[in-house]
C-alpha cells in the first residue's frame, strides 16, 4: 500500500533537564502520522510531501524523515526559504509553544500543483488536515484541494484531520469554511470532538459525524479523548471504548498517532473498529511519554495481528 501525506514538518527545541537549554528534534501533525505509520507499517511506503529550503537545517531534517523510513523524493526544495520552527516552554508542568513559521518552505508546497500531481499519483491513501490547508497562503489552498479532486477521481483515497487551528487563519470563519471545504474532497475524517465542539457547535461526536457525512465523507471517525471513538461508515455505526490511562503525561502528537494506528489498521485489512482499537493502543502509549515521538515497538501495539 502506498501513502502520501502532505503537510508541514518544523524544527522542534524541546527544553531539557539542565535550565536554558534545549534539544533539537523534528515535529509536526502530519509528520507525525507519517513517522508512527512507516514504523507500524514497515511493508507500505510511506511517502512525505512537503518543500524545504535547501540549506543544512532543512538537510538534516530530510535525513531524520529517511532514516524513520519515509520516502522524501517528493520533498521539493524552496531555495531562497527555511524550515519553520517551534519552542517549547514548561511552567509549572504546563507547556506551551512558540512558532515561527510564518515564512517556512512548506508554504509553497501547493504553488507548483503539477509537482504536487506527480507527487501523490498512484497512492492509495493521501492524508492531509486543517494545519496542512492553514499554512498555505489563502490562493494556494484551491489548487491543493484540486489536486486532491483529480487524485479521487483516479482512485486514491482522501484522508483528512480537520486540526483546527484558529492562530492559522485570518478569521474563524475562514478556517471553519476552509475545514469544511476540505472536507468535501474527502473519503475519511478524523476529526476531534472537543475542538469540533468549540468551533462547530456539535452537540456530541454524532453531530460531528453527521456534519462531515453530510460534506460527502464515507467515514467519519470521531476522537474524544479518553471518552472512546465513535465511528460512521456507510450504514454502520460504532463506538469504541477507550481504556483511559491513570496518569497522563503528555498528550502532544496523541490525535496524530491515533490517526496512524486507523491507517495501519486500514493497510492490514482490518475492519475499522479492529484499526480504530489499534490506534487506541498505540494513542494510549503515545500520552504516556514526553514528545511528539514516542518510540515504542510496533509489537507492542497491535491487539488484532492475528487478522492480518
Ligand atoms: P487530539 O490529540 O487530536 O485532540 P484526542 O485528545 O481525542 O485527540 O486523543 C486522540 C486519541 O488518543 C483518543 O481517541 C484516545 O484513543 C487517545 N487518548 C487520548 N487521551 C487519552 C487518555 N487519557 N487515556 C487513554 N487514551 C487517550
Amino acid at each position: 500500500m502506498r501513502f502520501s501525506i502532505i503537510g508541514e514538518c518544523m524544527a522542534e527545541l524541546a527544553p531539557t533537564d539542565t535550565t536554558g537549554e534545549f534539544r533539537l528534534g523534528f515535529a509536526g501533525d502530519t509528520f507525525n502520522t507519517a513517522w508512527y505509520l512507516a514504523r507500524c507499517t514497515p511493508d507500505a511506503q510511506v511517502s512525505y510531501v512537503t518543500a524545504v529550503g535547501d540549506d543544512a537545517i532543512s538537510g538534516q531534517m530530510t535525513d531524520f524523515m529517511r532514516d524513520a523510513g519515509i520516502d522524501v523524493s517528493h520533498v521539493q526544495t524552496a531555495s531562497n526559504r527555511t524550515i519553520g520552527l517551534y519552542m517549547i516552554s514548561l511552567k509549572d508542568g504546563e507547556r506551551s509553544f512558540a512558532y515561527w513559521r510564518g515564512q517556512s518552505a512548506a508554504r509553497t508546497l501547493a504553488d507548483d500543483p503539477s509537482a504536487l500531481t506527480r507527487a501523490v499519483a498512484g497512492a492509495d491513501m493521501i492524508y492531509f488536515s486543517g494545519i496542512t490547508l492553514g499554512v498555505l497562503p489563502s490562493d494556494r489552498r484551491e489548487p491543493l484541494l484540486n489536486v486532491l479532486r483529480q487524485a479521487r477521481a483516479a482512485g486514491s483515497t482522501i484522508a483528512f484531520d480537520p486540526n483546527l487551528r484558529p492562530k492559522l487563519w485570518a478569521s474563524d470563519i475562514e478556517m471553519t469554511t476552509a475545514i469544511m471545504q476540505a472536507a468535501t474532497v474527502s473519503d475519511v475524517v478524523l476529526p476531534s470532538f472537543e475542538d469540533e465542539s468549540d468551533w462547530f457547535d456539535d452537540s456530541d461526536p454524532q453531530a460531528t459525524a453527521d456534519r462531515y457525512l453530510g460534506a460527502g465523507a464515507k467515514t467519519v471517525i470521531v476522537k474524544n479523548g479518553a471518552d472512546g471513538v465513535l465511528y460512521v461508515e456507510g450504514s454502520t455505526r460504532g463506538d469504541v471504548p477507550v481504556e483511559p490511562v491513570a496518569q497522563v503525561v503528555d498528550t502532544t502528537a496523541a490525535g496524530d498517532s491515533f490517526n496512524a494506528g486507523v491507517f495501519a489498521g486500514m493497510a492490514k485489512g482490518k475492519t475499522i473498529a479492529e484499526a480504530i482499537a489499534d490506534a487506541c493502543t498505540l494513542s494510549r502509549a503515545v500520552v504516556q511519554h514526553r514528545g511528539a515521538l514516542v518510540l515504542i515497538e510496533p509489537d507492542n501495539l497491535s491487539q488484532n495481528d492475528a487478522a492480518s
